[in-house]
């Protein structure tokens, strides 16, 4: 079988989707920890197993032997490297033939906070001996459209990254690839560097914006600790508040602006294009 664990969150939901578009549903596993929030999905004939990343007992049953699986990511930051150990721990238990890990773009060299429990991640599934193939997504454009609300009310785009520039792509590109390393033969013990093909500045964004709303959009760069400050004020956790930070900081070292090419090819198509993925977000505003 096909198994994908984080199936009810917004890749997993596109993956399945992907899945089910080229492969028989029977072949098709949903690994969710609420059943309920997967019955759309069992309606669709998926097979679901209840697990939970945090409670190893769950996982036991979670994978056959010769499964290809895909362990997306928790969203618990901080608590994530003990639930994919617990995860990787099981695949190795059933024997699966793949482990696909959702990781950060530059794997091993992403030298921001939000990337260690990535890289520790992919050191575990290494030292397993699992086949794998690793996914190293770089950032969804949804990052920024799904925050359009207070960046057109205050009509700025506000950062720390400087004129970093920022390779990424949909949602859908990143989970189209992931269900073609699934489904397709050639990336065992592989990592993929997956972005958009066109890297572009803050600045840039803030301009499409402009265009495309006809109000006048600035981009706004300031000092990290304002930018914390920012945050915190609308409302973000101050934990996650300084990962935000960091992570602006690592793009205006150009840490996510990388363009291999890998995921184009994956898909065998252009990346989505910026405009294309803001257009929508603000045609589902209005
Ligand atoms: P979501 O938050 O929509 O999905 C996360 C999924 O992980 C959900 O299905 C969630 O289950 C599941 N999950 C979290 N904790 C557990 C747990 N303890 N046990 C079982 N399942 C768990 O995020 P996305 O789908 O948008 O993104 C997938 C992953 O990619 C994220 O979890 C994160 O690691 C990473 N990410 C990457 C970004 C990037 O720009 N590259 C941006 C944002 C996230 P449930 O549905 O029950 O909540």
């Amino acid at each position: 079988s096909i198994v994908v664990t984080g199936a009810t969150g917004a890749l997993g939901r596109l993956v399945v989707d992907d899945l089910l578009a080229t492969v028989p549903a029977e072949q098709v596993v949903a690994v969710v920890r609420d059943k309920e929030k997967a019955a759309d999905l069992a309606a669709r004939g998926v097979e679901l197993r209840i697990a939970d990343y945090s409670r190893p007992e769950t996982l036991a049953g979670a994978f056959r032997s010769g499964d290809r699986v895909l362990l997306i990511s928790g969203s618990e930051v901080g608590r994530r490297v003990a639930q994919h150990a617990a995860v990787i721990d099981a695949a190795k238990a059933a024997g699966v033939a793949q482990l696909a890990y959702t990781g950060i773009l530059g794997g091993p060299d992403a030298d921001f906070t939000l990337a260690d429990e990535h890289r520790a991640t992919e050191q575990l599934v290494l030292d397993s001996g699992l086949p794998y193939t690793f996914l190293r997504n770089g950032w969804y454009t949804e990052n920024y459209t799904a925050n359009l609300a207070p960046v057109l009310e205050h009509r700025a785009v506000v950062s720390n990254a400087g004129e970093g520039r920022i390779a990424s792509a949909s949602r859908a590109d990143y989970a189209a690839a992931a269900a073609a390393v699934l489904t397709g033969d050639g990336h065992l013990n592989t990592a993929y560097e997956l972005s958009g093909d066109t890297a572009w500045p803050l600045a840039a964004y803030a301009a499409l914006l402009s265009e495309l709303t006809g109000e006048e959009i600035a981009y706004r760069n300031v000092p990290a600790a304002v930018h914390q400050e920012i945050l915190v004020g609308a409302g973000v956790p101050e934990g996650f508040a300084a990962i935000l930070v960091d992570v602006d900081a690592a793009i205006e070292r150009g840490r996510l602006a990388g363009t291999s090419g890998d995921l184009a090819r994956l898909i065998g198509r252009p990346t989505t294009p910026l405009a294309e993925t803001v257009r929508t977000a603000l045609a589902a505003a209005n």
